[in-house]
């Protein structure tokens, strides 16, 4: 049972991680656990995972040390284990590279739909043979430098497009408000939180517009407090597939 892709769950809590573990593995991960942040560590070194289950509350050292060592070190996915109190120390974790979170307690479908596209978009965004992304009636052509909707252009500013590029190519997954900052405007704008919300309303009231049947309108997704995140399809939850 470890044709499957390897998952490293860091968690100090004996029950969660042993449930975490024999739910995993009935999965078909294959599955290495650690107690404390030293443990995960030396697994860590020993054998990369595929994908990480990182608790943010250990023993011995902050789970927020560990996203930036790992993401030191490797492009592999992070999934963030919150507790409800611990919103800061999440953003900070998604801030330092982690790719997603799932808040305690969560549902176990809900865990592996975070799981699956965290694994999915380590291969990078997913286009057709165009090189097109295509959600809906949507299209965004790299190409071209072009965006339609039902095949007529949509007029967007380059931030605009640039702000849509970011969140499909990570559609399913969360993009926090600074990785857009970063990725649009630059290292010199962190903490200009507005630049996004005014670019990313301003992107949706346009969307709206050249889509009057309103598919599109749950396209961009609110994360509060966090960023934004895109539906890989319309008409289901984020994230989730069939
Ligand atoms: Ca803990």
């Amino acid at each position: 049972m470890s044709g499957g892709p390897r998952i490293l769950v860091v968690e100090d809590d004996l029950e969660t991680r042993r449930a975490l573990a024999r739910e995993l593995r009935a999965r078909g991960y294959a599955v290495e656990e650690a107690e404390d942040g030293a443990t995960a560590q030396r697994r860590w070194l020993a054998r990369r995972p595929d994908v990480v289950l990182l608790d943010l509350g250990l023993p011995d050292l902050d789970g927020l040390t560990l996203v930036t060592r790992f993401r030191r070190d490797a492009a592999t996915p992070i999934v963030i284990l919150s507790g409800r109190y611990e919103e800061r120390e999440k953003v900070e974790a998604l801030e330092r590279g982690a790719d997603d979170y799932v808040t305690k307690p969560f549902g176990v479908a809900e865990l592996h739909a975070r799981l699956r596209v965290a694994l999915r978009r380590a291969g990078g965004p997913v286009a057709d043979s165009g090189g097109r992304l295509v959600v809906g009636p949507l299209v965004f052509d790299v190409g071209r430098h072009e965006v339609t909707v039902d095949g007529r252009p949509v007029d967007l500013t380059p931030r605009e497009f640039e702000i849509l590029r970011v969140l499909l190519a990570n559609a399913g997954r969360l993009v926090t408000k600074g990785r857009i900052l970063r990725a649009v405007w630059g290292e010199a704008y962190q903490g200009e939180d507005s630049y996004v919300y005014v670019h990313v309303s301003q992107l949706r009231r346009k969307l709206a517009a050249a889509d009057p049947e309103g598919r599109l309108r749950d396209l961009i997704v609110t994360e509060p407090g966090v960023g934004y995140r895109v539906r890989e399809s319309l008409g289901g939850d984020p994230g989730r597939e069939p």
